[in-house]
Parts: C-alpha cells; sequence; structure tokens
C-alpha cells in the first residue's frame, strides 16, 4: 500500500495547476492531474509523466468525477480564466464552476477529503473600494459579458461553504488576484503575455482604454507558497492572496517595453465592458492568519517571465490566434 498522501489537481495542464503539481510531488505527494486540455498544455506538465508518482485522467470535471482508491487532498483549478478565453466558452466556463465544484466536492464528501477551490479576485467585480477585503461582498454585473466567469466563481465559493457548512466538508477558498509567471500562454489575451508577445513579435502594445486603470501582479512562486500555506491552515472562509503593488497598465506597458527594449510604443484600444478600474489585494488576513506575503519584486517576477518566453520556440511565439 502506497504510504503518500494522495492530492487530485484539476486543471492540470494550465498555468497555476502545473506550478501546484511540481510543488506537491516536490513535497513527495502522490499527485493525480486532471484536465480537458481546453485552455491548457500538455507541455506544462509532460516532465512528470515519466514520475511513478504522478498519473495523469483526461476528463472534463463538468462531468461526473471518479478517481480510484483514498484521496487526502483536492485542489480544484480547473476553468478558463482570461477574459478571452471564457469569453469565448461562457457556457463551459459557467459549467466548471458551478457543475464541475458540485462534482468535486461531492468526491470530497465520499472520500473524506480536504478541498481548496481556486477563487479569484474578480467575485470583487469593478470594486467600489480599494484595496480589496475579503467581507467586501462585490459590484458585479451578473448578465455581463464577464458575468459567466465572475457569477460562476461566486456560486462555487457559495456551494463550497455549503458543504462545509451542512456536509462537514473541509474546505479552503482563495481569492487569486492576477498573477503570472512561466507558463502562461502566450496568446491567452492577459496583459502580460499579450504585452510580451508584441514586444517580441515587434508589433505595439495593445493598451485597453487610456490605460488608468489598476492591477497588482503577483509572481506565481509567491501564490503557490500562499496556497500550500492556506490549504494546511484550518481557516474555512475566503483568503486573498495575492501582490499589493499596484500599478497602472499604462506604467504596466511602459515598464515592458523597458524590459524587453523593443521601439514599439502603447497604442490604445476601446476598453472591454465592464473591465474592472481597480484592483488591489488587502492581504492582512493572509499576513496574520498564514504568516504569508509576496517575497518575488514585480522586477524580479517580469525579468524570469521574459526569459521563459523569449526561451519558447519562434512559432509558438508567432502564432498568435486565440
Ligand atoms: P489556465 O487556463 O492556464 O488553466 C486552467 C486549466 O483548467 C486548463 O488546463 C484547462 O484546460 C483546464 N480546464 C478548464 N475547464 C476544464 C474542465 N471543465 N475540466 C477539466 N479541465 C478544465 O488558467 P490559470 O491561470 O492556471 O487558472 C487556474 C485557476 O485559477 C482557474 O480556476 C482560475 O479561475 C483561477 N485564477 C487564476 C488567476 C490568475 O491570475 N492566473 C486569477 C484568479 C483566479
Ligand atoms: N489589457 C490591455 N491590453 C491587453 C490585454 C489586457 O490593456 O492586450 C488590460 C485589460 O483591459 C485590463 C488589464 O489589462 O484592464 C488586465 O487584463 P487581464 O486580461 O490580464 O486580466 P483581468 O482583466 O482579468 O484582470
Amino acid at each position: 500500500m502506497e504510504s503518500r498522501k494522495r492530492i487530485l489537481i484539476t486543471g492540470a495542464a494550465g498555468f497555476l495547476g502545473s506550478h501546484l503539481c511540481d510543488r506537491f510531488i516536490k513535497e513527495d505527494y502522490h499527485v493525480i492531474g486532471m484536465d480537458n486540455l481546453i485552455t491548457g498544455d500538455l507541455r506544462n506538465i509532460e516532465h512528470l509523466f515519466s514520475l511513478e508518482n504522478f498519473e495523469f485522467y483526461h476528463h472534463d470535471v463538468s462531468n461526473f468525477v471518479h478517481v480510484p482508491g483514498k484521496l487526502d487532498y483536492i485542489l480544484h483549478f480547473a476553468s478558463p480564466a482570461s477574459p478571452i478565453d471564457y469569453l469565448k466558452i461562457p457556457i463551459q466556463t459557467l459549467k466548471v464552476g458551478s457543475l464541475g465544484t458540485h462534482n468535486l466536492l461531492g468526491l470530497a464528501l465520499a472520500k473524506g477529503a480536504r478541498m481548496l477551490i481556486a477563487s479569484t479576485s474578480e467575485v470583487y467585480g469593478d470594486p467600489n473600494i480599494n484595496p480589496q477585503p475579503e467581507e467586501y461582498w462585490g459590484n458585479v454585473n451578473p448578465v455581463g459579458p464577464r458575468g459567466v466567469y465572475d457569477e460562476a466563481k461566486r456560486f462555487q465559493e457559495a456551494m463550497t461553504m455549503a458543504y462545509h457548512t451542512y456536509h462537514g466538508v473541509e474546505t479552503r477558498i482563495v481569492r487569486i488576484f492576477n498573477t503570472y509567471g512561466p507558463r502562461m500562454r502566450l496568446n491567452d489575451g492577459r496583459v502580460l503575455p499579450a504585452f510580451i508577445g508584441q514586444a517580441l513579435r515587434g508589433e505595439p502594445l495593445t493598451m485597453f482604454g487610456d490605460g488608468s486603470q489598476t492591477r497588482s501582479f503577483c509572481y506565481v512562486d509567491d501564490l503557490i507558497e500562499g496556497i500550500y500555506r492556506l490549504l494546511f491552515s484550518d481557516y474555512p472562509s475566503p483568503v486573498n492572496i495575492g501582490n499589493p503593488d499596484e500599478i497602472t497598465i499604462r506604467e504596466f506597458g511602459e515598464e515592458i517595453i523597458k524590459l524587453t527594449g523593443t521601439d514599439q510604443k502603447l497604442i490604445s484600444l476601446p476598453l472591454p465592458t465592464d473591465d474592472p478600474k481597480q484592483r488591489r489585494p488587502d492581504i492582512t488576513k493572509a499576513k496574520s492568519i498564514l504568516g504569508w506575503e509576496p517575497k518575488v519584486s514585480r522586477s524580479e517576477g517580469l525579468k524570469i517571465t521574459y526569459e521563459y518566453f523569449k526561451s519558447l520556440p519562434q512559432e509558438l511565439i508567432e502564432k498568435v490566434e486565440h
């Protein structure tokens, strides 16, 4: 009988899921990755396939989820995550946040597993207060284009709390703020891969609106550490994990121009509907409950990420269709 703890990670072939797989392999877990590859890429986890303590299921978690054997933990990270992805596949996005979460909570209940869900700063919508503490209920347009993602995630949180309260399932909720790093998809439409991809191809950088909207970017290693600590805490209410270093998108574009040395400029395109005007995490809870705060500065994190994108095969850099 295998003595290792067993963890199911959904969205394993995606950006965050693949980094979580690496972390739990490093901690000597038996990792079961699950993904339907709708926005993920097997190249993110191919280095794990030869390991005896890693297995992969190609499965859509919006359908009934079966995993043989014992299960100690479930991390539910399957979901399209970038605005252009979830606008392209809105129904699947709603389903994976709602039906997928329900299936996995059912699995957690059946197996006696602890489950952590990947929620998001998008539950705060276009926030009226800045920074956003966990107590803020948000300002979401349920029928706007982003509603398919935001409401799926709000439902996901509600369903998770209900399983905790009514079925006694051990649950954790992380509200993730914009995170970046190696293994993001160059063409996923999020601002960082968009800007770096454009710089590498010698195209102008497409700033939406006047660039006065803000975001706060967290390097992936910091996020993974925060998630790891939250999973092993005893705190079932939502916790923000993100880097409070807030910047306007215009300034961010200028940083990318400097970093990449491109001679391109920022050009302004229309601001998407309901694009949040400001976003910055209040991380008081993460600090006090988890003893966590980000360690990697934006300049360090951006350098590492740029090196990663530069090292990709040229055909991937050139491939921009969404
Ligand atoms: P990603 O697109 O790189 O990864 C998501 C993965 O989920 C992909 O591999 C995709 O194929 C898989 N997937 C989607 N629907 C599925 C389904 N029905 N069944 C099985 N697999 C499915 O995105 P990411 O940035 O790694 O995001 C991972 C999670 O973190 C998502 O739940 C996202 O909402 C959340 N999140 C991410 C960020 C961020 O900044 N990266 C911010 C907030 C929340
Ligand atoms: N954005 C931009 N140009 C792009 C892609 C995004 O100016 O090519 C802006 C977008 O309008 C938003 C910010 O960058 O204000 C962050 O967008 P992203 O899609 O990365 O994440 P989210 O809006 O979910 O925070």
